[in-house]
């Protein structure tokens, strides 16, 4: 067995211990030290955000049965990306993939807000009333797709290796649990892994009512991106536990309904909103008390 094929083998199980981990950690850190108090029925919005999880996985298992990791081995058999043509040492080659695609995730991220039509799609993900662990696997599923076509290309461009894709999988799962976790984490604790990672506290600005928080902390793993292109905000105007999470245009809790999530992006007209970044209407200077 090659170490593609034995990586292969080992995916679903590897993957899927790695979610229901760090799922369990994040809601029993949830349920002990809350940021703030949720404001919309819990069992609703986990059925719904947990029942899309389901859906993307059909989805993109029926769309694209050969996943990124088994990707990642044809791009390497056949000699296709720049780090396959490389000699490089394995864990400088895996290094340097995690932190391409972290980049490049960072980039389809800021794309997503920034073209209306995909903002669209994107709007879900920002739709929820509430932030904590299910809200960080709240996705369309065309958005999911759109995603994995992106990671393709991402990884024939760069020749990142089977074993550097899974870790990244397994990387961008957790921290994605872990960043929109609705956990107290110790100020100055937060201060110290921000200046590398993206934090519970930095992404929440993410999701922030407010058009210019919305549109700033594109970052998923490393917050240097944001830092490096100017997108980045520390934290937002109304602090943590009196900001308005979510999208001026979806406030109705009825909105959270798995069958509302889904025909989201086919609703209200394209410019309704405001949100993407070229028809925004930013408050300026003079606006501001
Ligand atoms: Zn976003
Ligand atoms: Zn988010």
């Amino acid at each position: 067995m090659t170490s593609a094929n034995a990586i292969l083998a080992y995916e679903p199980f590897i993957r899927l211990s790695a979610f229901f981990g760090v799922f369990a950690i994040m809601t029993g850190w949830e349920l002990a030290a809350p940021r703030r108090t949720l404001t919309v029925s819990k069992p609703l919005r986990w059925f719904s955000n947990l029942g899309l999880v389901g859906i993307n996985t059909i989805v993109a298992r029926l769309v694209l049965p050969l996943g990124p990791v088994a990707f990642a081995g044809l791009c390497a058999n056949n000699g296709w990306g720049v780090l396959n043509l490389q000699d490089w040492p394995l864990w400088l080659e895996i290094i340097a993939a995690i932190v391409f695609l972290d980049f490049a995730i960072w980039l389809q991220h800021v794309m997503v807000h920034a073209v209306p039509i995909l903002w669209r799609l994107h709007r879900l993900h920002h739709a929820d009333l509430d932030y904590d662990v299910t809200t960080g696997a709240r996705f369309h599923p065309l958005e999911i797709l759109l995603s994995l076509a992106i990671k393709f290309a991402v990884i024939a461009l760069i020749g990142a290796s089977p074993v550097a894709v899974l870790l990244f999988e397994i990387i961008l799962n957790a921290m994605a649990m872990f960043n929109h976790a609705n956990v107290r984490l110790p100020l100055n604790i937060d201060a110290g892994l921000r200046v590398l990672l993206v934090t519970p506290d930095f992404h929440r600005v993410h999701h922030s009512v407010l058009p210019h928080e919305t549109n700033s902390n594109f970052g998923f793993n490393l917050s240097l991106w944001d830092r490096l292109f100017g997108t980045y905000q520390a934290q937002p105007e109304g602090g943590h536990e009196g900001m308005t999470i979510g999208l001026d245009m979806f406030r109705d809790p009825v909105e959270e309904r798995l069958d509302k999530l889904i025909t989201q992006p086919f609703r209200a007209p394209i410019g309704t909103g405001g949100y993407a970044i070229n028809r925004r209407d930013w408050p300026t200077h003079s606006d501001k008390p």
